[in-house]
């Protein structure tokens, strides 16, 4: 049985420190507003003028021809790889791949590809386990035809791959033929903890996409980006899976007003992070990973505290947190302050105690 997402517990108190994950953002009264005035048309059509400026704008930053608005990164995702690949092909990403573990197996369902996982520490792999990866193209192997990267790894710990081994590992797979493709659900994450441009974290691959829903808060929205003739072929698939839509420039102005105003300050989601980061390191027995970018993973078991019982302490005092692979996380973004990271430590600190 698979189960809809649940409501809200009627009484629950509510969430005052909001650290579950930077998809919870809510558009802030400036975004609302530029949505309010956004010039709108039919998307479908090619006539919403609001998509349009997006597109453009999104293929210049990551440096490619042509771009699509998509409702979300998943979709994003099941148009890239049935773009790419044909049914029976392989696509080698990381073990710990979203494409991997959350989209509902849409790569098996709808591409009907395989995926062919590699291992290596923080959701990121190096050349030698690529090497290892490459099959001889004959009748018996699965024709491999792309190689897919989550900038930043999100089971990974936020991690950011440096921009010398992506270009590595890229240049391996061309140099077999095959495509190569971003999952940068975070990838502004990774340009500011990096200090490096967009355009040029994702010179090596052919298609590369961005959400706007994550840290970003826009309400809706990601962009992916290509070749002309990539975006040509991948308007198929996005009418196919209803992703065409009508006034959607009542979202793309969200996400350009989140271009404008909220890329920047993601170094602040950073600075939370780390901050909160050395608070846990300082108590006894937490287990704390070093965060690259906005999202803290951390085991209290040391402390004698299980990972669940903690998460539900907390939210009992209204700080929630998520519960991911038996560790938790603790996500910042937009709507986490400085602040809000003293009281969160000292809640914890309060509970383990105990
Ligand atoms: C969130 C996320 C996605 C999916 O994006 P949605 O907009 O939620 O569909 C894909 N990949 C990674 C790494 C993500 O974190």
């Amino acid at each position: 049985m698979v189960h809809a997402p649940e409501r809200p517990v009627p009484g629950a108190p509510p969430v005052r420190i909001n650290l579950y994950s930077d998809t919870q953002t809510r558009p802030t009264p400036a975004m609302k507003e530029a949505m309010m005035a956004a010039e709108v048309g039919d998307e479908q059509h090619g006539d919403d003028p609001t998509v349009h400026a997006l597109c453009d704008r999104m293929a210049a930053l990551l440096g490619k021809e042509a771009a699509m608005f998509l409702p979300s990164g998943t979709m994003c995702n099941v148009v890239a790889l049935n773009t790419h690949c044909r049914n029976g092909d392989e696509v080698v990403a990381h073990e710990t791949a979203h494409i991997l573990s959350s989209e509902g197996g849409s790569h098996a369902a709808i591409a009907g590809v395989q995926i062919h996982p590699l291992r290596g520490p923080r959701g990121m792999f190096d050349a030698d386990a690529l090497r290892g990866a490459v099959r001889a193209r004959t009748r018996y192997a699965p024709p491999q035809t792309l190689l897919e990267i989550e900038q930043t790894a999100n089971t990974g710990g936020g991690a950011v791959w440096p921009v010398e081994v992506l270009n590595e590992l890229t240049g391996i797979a061309h140099h077999h033929g095959w495509a190569t493709h971003m999952d940068g659900a975070r990838l502004m994450n990774a340009c500011v903890a990096a200090g490096v441009p967009a355009d040029e974290m994702c010179a090596g691959f052919d298609t590369a996409w961005l959400d706007f829903t994550k840290g970003l808060g826009a309400p809706l929205g990601a962009v992916l980006v290509g070749s002309e003739e990539f975006i040509g072929r991948a308007w198929r698939w996005k009418q196919r899976l209803g992703g065409s839509m009508r006034q959607a420039g009542i979202c793309a102005a969200a996400c350009l007003y989140a271009l404008d105003h909220h890329v920047g300050r993601l170094a602040d989601d950073h600075a939370n992070a780390r901050a909160l980061a050395a608070g846990l390191r300082q108590i006894e027995g937490m287990a704390v990973e070093e965060p690259d970018t906005n999202l803290v993973y951390f085991d209290p078991t040391g402390t004698g505290m299980a990972p669940a019982a903690l998460q539900a302490a907390l939210l009992a005092e209204g700080i929630s947190v998520s519960a991911l692979g038996g560790r938790l996380r603790a996500c910042t973004h937009l709507d986490v302050h400085a602040p809000m990271i003293g009281e969160a430590l000292e809640a914890v600190r309060r509970i383990v105690r105990h």
